[in-house]
């Protein structure tokens, strides 16, 4: 997800953004903006995290999340495939290579 795509989901207009400082300078000054007195961009709690936007037209821009709020917009690898299908890989590679295989699955 580019942070265009990012500022559309979390329904964020990139102008209504605080401008960020210079990649060198981020560091020490998210610690800084870490205080609580930020707002999380999508829901108005105070932001646990804080982040660079980089919008064209715009330019730097801080996006300032909560957990929440970060958790559900970070992208966690990819979409998940059925257990099925994994389980299926798996035994297949163990019969190709002739490894005995014990699955123990713990989920839904
Ligand atoms: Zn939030």
């Amino acid at each position: 997800m580019n942070d265009a795509d990012l500022l559309r989901v979390l329904g964020v207009d990139p102008a209504q953004l605080d401008p960020a400082p210079p990649r060198a300078q981020r560091r020490a000054a998210s610690a800084e903006r870490l205080d609580g007195s930020h707002p999380c961009v999508h829901c108005g709690q105070p932001a646990r995290a804080t982040g660079v936007v980089d919008v064209p037209g715009y330019g730097r821009r801080w996006l300032d999340r909560c957990m929440p709020c970060l958790l559900a917009t970070t992208p966690r690898g990819g979409p998940r495939a059925p257990l099925a299908d994994t389980l299926a890989v798996l035994r297949a590679a163990a019969r190709d290579t002739g490894v005995a295989l014990t699955i123990v699955a713990d989920g839904p």
